[in-house]
Order: structure tokens, then sequence, then C-alpha cells
């Protein structure tokens, strides 16, 4: 495994940094507290290449890799610590390739190449109101009737509801839903490519709305209702019954690049506490860097920042040798304990990285104007849910690594 980027890696970075710090960076925490991404950022973006990276070109995508769409959203992560940008970017990346593998031939032409432009999203819409982390439970149903299913149910908790429905030419979502009774568990759902937005249009039974959340207000955080919404035969996603493991391939995928923007996230708390540490003076004109209760937290945040980026590029690059490289003797499931731990480790090290960049702020911390507490609550959103809480990464490493005989659910 090479422990450095090539210089074709650093090349794509860089200009992705330069494209960021100039159109994004600036503008992040206005971002923030207006709690919009403006259309004209998500156009440039995809113009930029920033969307659909590892989908194949012929199908609008950059016909890149995943390791390439973790620098991109590491750097996104960076430029807009508050990772509202980095969730639409991740998820323009991820499910969207999900399409491409799993879609039919006329709905992948449909969607991906406008996601490639920055003029489509194409999100997840799994959780709902009686509980996110056991998807084998979800309870939205779709009844087939003559070449359209008609779905009824609600989805919560969804990313990037108002910027599909209200920003882009078309909004669509990979939608979970139960397509054979209750009873038959994670074998009775299929997955469709729904779209709740076609210039402007919604189909008939279909209402969204958007929650109040505390943090990463730029992309809005909704929910999707249903009521005998008809969604045709041609928008199944693989095949009936299989939608609980393409979900899984899709969280997975998801999960690396969740990652990387928490490690984009923490680089920036890291550089903003190295930064005020040196120029904030008390104690006759001493830098607080100068004390250790200062420098040590730092210091740690440093060390497992280091160890959080090289685990999350492992990931990407085993999501790599999977789908892009598809070595032999790979399959997509032995993606699931590198994507589990790297989330795991890098939430959490932004987590605490947001922390100690409150910390070492003192009070300045505690005010709008300072806008670091937005780093925090953006990050925040990761710990507790968002492509599967920490709890269940722990569940997926255990079970990878012990057994699934001894590691239940
Ligand atoms: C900002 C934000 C954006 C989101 N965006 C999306 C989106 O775009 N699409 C989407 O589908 N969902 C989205 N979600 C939902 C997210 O994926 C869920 O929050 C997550 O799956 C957990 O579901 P839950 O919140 O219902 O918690 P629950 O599943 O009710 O869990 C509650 C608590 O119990 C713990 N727990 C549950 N089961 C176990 C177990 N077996 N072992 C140990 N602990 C367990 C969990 O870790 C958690 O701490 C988003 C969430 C947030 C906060």
């Amino acid at each position: 495994m090479e422990l450095e980027l090539s210089t074709d890696e650093r090349l794509f970075k860089q200009s992705v940094h330069e494209f960021l710090s100039k159109e994004l960076a600036p503008i992040w925490s206005d971002m923030d507290s207006k709690r919009s991404i403006p259309t004209e950022l998500i156009h440039k973006m995809g113009e930029q290449g920033l969307f659909a990276i590892p989908v194949p070109e012929e199908y609008g995508g950059q016909g890149g890799s995943f390791f390439m769409a973790a620098l991109a959203v590491e750097e996104v992560a960076y430029n807009d610590p508050a990772v509202a940008t980095a969730v639409f970017t991740l998820l323009n990346n991820a499910w969207p390739y999900i399409l491409y593998l799993y879609g039919s031939e006329e709905v992948k032409q449909e969607i991906l190449p406008k996601v490639g432009r920055g003029r489509a999203f194409f999100g997840i819409a799994s959780t709902e109101p009686s509980g996110g982390s056991d998807v084998a439970g979800e309870r939205t149903y779709a009844v087939a009737e003559g070449g359209v299913y008609k779905v009824t149910g609600e989805k919560v908790y969804i990313s990037g509801v108002r910027e599909a429905m209200e920003q882009l030419e078309l909004g669509s979502w990979y939608l979970i839903a139960r397509t054979a009774p209750p009873e038959t568990g994670h074998k009775g759902l299929t997955g469709f490519a729904f779209v709740g937005n076609r210039n402007g249009k919604r189909p008939t039974g279909f209402e969204y709305s958007i929650l109040n959340t505390i943090g990463r207000h730029a992309i809005s955080t909704g929910i999707l209702r249903f009521k005998e919404t008809p969604i045709e035969e041609k928008y199944v996603v693989g095949q009936v019954g299989r939608g609980f493991y393409v979900a899984m391939e899709g969280f997975s995928l998801a999960r690396v690049l969740v990652s990387a923007a928490n490690v984009g996230a923490a680089q920036w708390a890291l550089e903003t506490a190295v930064k005020y540490s040196r120029d904030r003076r008390l104690f006759g004109d001493r830098p607080i860097a100068s004390f250790q209760g200062v420098s040590f937290p730092i210091a740690e945040v440093a060390a497992r920042l280091e160890a959080a980026r090289l685990l999350v590029y492992k990931a990407a690059q085993v999501a790599d040798r999977i789908y892009i490289k598809k070595e032999p003797g790979l399959r997509p499931h032995d993606l699931d304990y590198w994507a589990a731990a790297a989330k795991m480790v890098a939430v959490e090290t932004a987590l605490t990285a947001a922390e100690v960049l409150m910390k070492t702020y003192g009070a300045l911390s505690y005010t709008e104007e300072a806008n670091v507490f937005r780093n925090l609550l953006g990050v925040l959103s990761y710990y507790v849910g968002a492509e599967g809480t920490q709890n269940i990464m722990r569940y997926i490493v255990a079970r990878e690594l012990i057994g699934r005989n001894y590691v239940k659910g």
C-alpha cells in the first residue's frame, strides 16, 4: 500500500483545493447562517467535476475513483468545516454509483449526467420514524399494479430535501420500500430511484417538509411522505427483494466518503487551533501554545488525525480494488469492515478536534462570530446519525472481526 499520494492524486487534490478556497472558503459560515447552499455554487462544483467522480464518463460521471472522490470530499469539508457541502458532495458520489451499478439504462441516462453537472441530486431515503438503525424493519411499502409501484410511508432525517426539490432540475433518492410482507424482513425490501422533482413537477401523493436541525444548516434535512405515490417499474434499482443488499453496498461506499469529510473538517479545526494558540497571548505576553494544557490536546488531535487519514485512504483504496479495478476474489462485502472502521475513527477524531478547538478559543468559541461552533455542530451530525451511528460502526467491525455467529445485531 502506498502511504503517499501519487503525483496525479496530489495535483487533483491541489486543483480542488484551489477552486474551493476561492468559491467555498470565503462563504461557508455565511451559508451556514443563511441556511442555504447557493444553486450557482452547486452548478460550479458540478462543472469542476466534484460529483459522480467514480461514475464512468459515458453516464456523465468523471470516470475517476473512490480514492479521488475521498480526496475531493476531504477538501470540500476543509473549506466548509460545517460540512454541509461535504454532505451534498459525498451523497452525490456514493449513491449515483449505486444507480450506475444497478439502475436500468434509461433511468441511469436520465439522472446520472445531470448529477455529474450539478443539475440534479441523488441521495438516500432509508430512515423511518420507527428507527434508522433497523433497516430490515422498515415499513414503507410498495405495491405493484400493472407496471407501476404505489408507495406509501414516510422517510425522516433525509439530507438534501430543499436542494433536491427546490434548487435543482431533478431531485431524487435511492428509496428503500417493502415489496413483501414484514415477516420477510430484509429479503422483502426493494430499492427504487425515486424522482421527487422533475423540472418543478412532483409525483402525485408525494409531499415533503424541512426539519429544524441544530447544525450543518446550509444543507437541509427533511421528511418525505408517500401516499400511493406511483413509481414506474423501470425505476427499480437492482432486483426486487434485493434492496437491502444494494443499500448496504451504498452505505459502505458512502461511509468511506463520510470519513473523508470528517478528516477534512478535523484538519480545519486543527489548523485553526494551532493558529489561535500561537496568536493568543496571556500571562506576560506568552502565547497560550506555551502551556502544555493547550498544546498537548492539539498534539493528540494531530496524531489521531494522521492515523485517521491513513485509515480513510486505505478504505478508499479497498473500494477501488473492488469496484474500479475489479480485483478477482474481492466482493462488495469486503468493504464493510474498512468503511465502518474508517467512519468510527474519523468521526470521533473530528469531534475531538472540534472540542479541542472550542477549548483553545475559550469564551470566544461561544460567540457566533468565531464560527467554530459551526464545525462542532456539523461533525456532531455524523456522531448521532447519518450513514449509520457510531454504535452500528462498532457492531459491523465486531461482526466482521469476530464472526456473524458470535456477534448479533
Ligand atoms: C443530519 C442528519 C442527516 C441524515 N441524513 C439521512 C439521509 O439522507 N438519509 C437517510 O436515510 N437517513 C439520514 N439520516 C438518518 C440516520 O442515518 C439515522 O439517524 C441513523 O441511521 C440512526 O437512526 P435513528 O436516528 O433512528 O436512531 P435509532 O436507530 O433509533 O438508534 C438510537 C440509538 O440506539 C443505538 N442503537 C440502535 N440499534 C443498536 C444496536 N443494535 N446496537 C447498539 N446500539 C444500537 C444507536 O446507535 C443510537 O445511539 C440523517 C441523520 C442526521 C442526524
